[in-house]
């Protein structure tokens, strides 16, 4: 079995003030700062989560309400259509072609035309698609053109496309650019064409009234809208040619016989893009949200009080007349966004970082307070003031435990008793303070000639006792004989004067009949007695009822 180590009085095992504040603060700064790392990390984390979703839904909704803008703006302009290919005026030049119904037809769409700015041409062309009514109109002047400068507009895709429809059924072309006299208007006019058939008073297909509508204010609003999206957005048509979005020169290709497109660019994003009308997705160079704009779709037209649910473009041609409102946040835009969230977290956990540092520094620094308040009370309860060693009370704690531990295990357990020589003297001739040095300068020969294990006790006055776990009756004679040499030997020098002092010892060891600790002292104070009544400066040993002086002992 392990000795216990006993503190040996001055020494106090090993307890640091520093190495206790460094212990304390560890164990309340390494796990805070574990679990604010952790949060740390599950926020970072999340936070471009986060970013990236509500990015995508803020970029949805602006796609989403740039697609409402044009479907509602498209009925007005349905409506006007309509509005004008069944009025009176017209009917009345259809039956009577003559020159006074064809000045008020004119003049009706030269009025229409001045309250719709954006409405850059009313024609009526009948069905060979020769024009016989036309205004033109720029800003606020309109102009009705004479009807020897007519055109033959029977090549042009628009009358084509329209002349096939039924009466009540609107046509509506691509965005394209303006063309007069075979040549793109300049500066370039973005145009769309709405045309529906005219009948006569009979129900008899006519002709047909077709409306330029400029969509240049339209296609500004939506490049408005772009600027405040996080992505790059761009404004494609069903062809995949870019009508918003890039630089100019690469707008309107299809109107330059351009084959460059976003779908021969971008033919991944193209795939992807093509059968769904909205959605977002990721590729390597970030994500691509997009929505599709049906201007002609029929649930916005039913809306009208004057459109038919059942003269709606056929659902085909819906199908072909779309547009693309694509936005791209590449990775680089992405890890902006999240870095700002993230140098707000940095900078608060670092902050939260440096608070548990400082708050674990102060409940280290009180804890540790604590606990040197509490060991110096421990020390005063237990120690001797002159010489630091271990008291009387303390002694007998401990000579007790040990007893215990030594009758339970059948260990050894020796007792010194020393009590000094004629200490009285020295205090006489030196003086009281110089008899206190003696004794500490007595303490320090003995606390130098014990072992870790072994406890050694001011017992009163300048009587000093040894306790030696583990220790048989000869070796702790050994040790006395030793202690007595030594102090003997030492003279202490206090100034120039040594003052010679000598000790006696008894020595005890715990036996078999002993019930109780009491005994193993009272042997040991026998055989001191014993050894001051045989001379002093010597040992005696009391051991199974008989004093053995040491020399005695070493000669067995
Ligand atoms: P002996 O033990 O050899 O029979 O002689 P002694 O003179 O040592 O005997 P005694 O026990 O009668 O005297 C002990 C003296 O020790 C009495 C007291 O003045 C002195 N003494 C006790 N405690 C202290 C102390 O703390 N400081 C000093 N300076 N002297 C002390
Ligand atoms: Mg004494
Ligand atoms: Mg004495």
């Amino acid at each position: 079995m392990e000795p216990v180590e006993h503190d040996a009085g001055v020494r106090f095992n090993g307890f640091s003030e520093n190495k206790e504040l460094i212990l304390s603060f560890l164990t309340l700064f390494i796990p805070a700062s574990l679990l604010l790392a952790s949060i740390f990390y599950a926020f970072s984390t999340q936070t471009e989560k986060y970013e990236l979703q509500t990015t995508l839904i803020r970029e949805e909704s602006a796609l989403d309400s740039i697609g409402e803008l044009t479907s509602l703006l498209f009925e007005q302009k349905l409506s006007d259509l309509l509005v004008l290919a069944e009025g009176e005026v017209l009917r009345n030049y259809l039956h009577q072609p003559e020159l006074k119904n064809w000045v008020s037809a004119a003049r009706e769409f030269s009025l229409f035309a001045r309250r719709k700015p954006k409405f850059f041409q009313i024609r009526y062309l009948d069905n060979t698609g020769m024009e016989v009514i036309r205004i033109n109109s720029d800003g606020g002047t309109q102009e009705i053109i004479p009807q020897s400068e007519m055109q033959d507009k029977s090549e042009r895709y628009y009358y084509k496309e329209a002349i096939k429809l039924e009466v009540g059924e609107i046509y509506m072309s691509p965005m394209d650019l303006n063309v007069e006299h075979g040549r793109i208007e300049q500066p370039i006019k973005p145009t769309i064409r709405f045309a529906t058939p005219v009948a006569d008073g009979y129900g008899e297909k006519r002709g047909l009234l077709i409306i330029n509508y400029t969509s240049q204010e339209l296609l500004q609003r939506i490049a408005d809208i772009f600027t405040s999206l996080r992505g790059n957005a761009v404004m494609l048509n069903s062809r995949g040619y870019w009508l918003q979005g890039v630089a100019d020169d690469r707008l309107w290709g299809f109107m330059y016989g351009s084959g460059e497109t976003f779908a021969t660019q971008k033919p991944d994003v193209w795939s992807a893009i093509e059968n769904s009308d909205k959605g977002s997705f990721f590729t390597d160079e970030g994500v691509y949200i997009f929505k599709k704009a049906y201007p002609l779709v029929s649930h916005r037209l039913g809306t009208l009080e004057n459109v038919d649910e059942t003269v709606v473009p056929s659902s085909n041609r819906i199908q072909e007349r779309y547009w693309i409102y694509l936005s791209h946040i590449s990775n680089n835009l992405i890890a902006d966004l999240t870095a700002k969230r993230m140098i707000v977290a940095t900078v608060t956990y670092l902050l939260l970082f440096l608070v548990t540092g400082v708050i674990s520094v102060l409940f280290a620094k009180n804890s540790v307070q604590k606990k040197v308040a509490f060991r110096k009370l421990q020390q005063y309860a237990t120690t001797d003031d002159l010489t630091g060693l271990a008291n009387r009370r303390e002694l007998d704690k401990v000579a007790l435990r040990e007893f215990k531990r030594a009758t339970r295990f059948s260990r050894h357990l020796s007792v010194l008793m020393m009590d000094l020589d004629h200490f009285k003297t020295v205090n006489d001739s030196y003086g009281h303070n110089v008899g206190d040095r003696v004794l500490k300068h007595v303490a320090g020969i003995c606390l130098t000639a014990i072992r870790g294990q072994d406890f050694l006790a001011r017992y009163g006055g300048e009587e000093f006792t040894i306790l030696l776990p583990e220790t048989d009756i000869e070796n702790a004679a050994l040790l006395a004989q030793r202690i007595c040499d030594e102090i003997a030997a030492k003279a202490y020098q206090d100034g120039a004067q040594p003052i010679f002092i000598t000790i006696s010892i008894g020595v005890s060891e715990v036996e078999d009949s002993d019930d109780d600790v009491g005994e193993l002292i009272y042997r040991a104070d026998k055989a001191l007695y014993e050894a001051k009544k045989r001379g002093r400066n010597r040992v005696v040993i009391l051991t199974k009822g008989s004093f053995i002086s040491h020399l005695a002992m070493v000669k067995d």
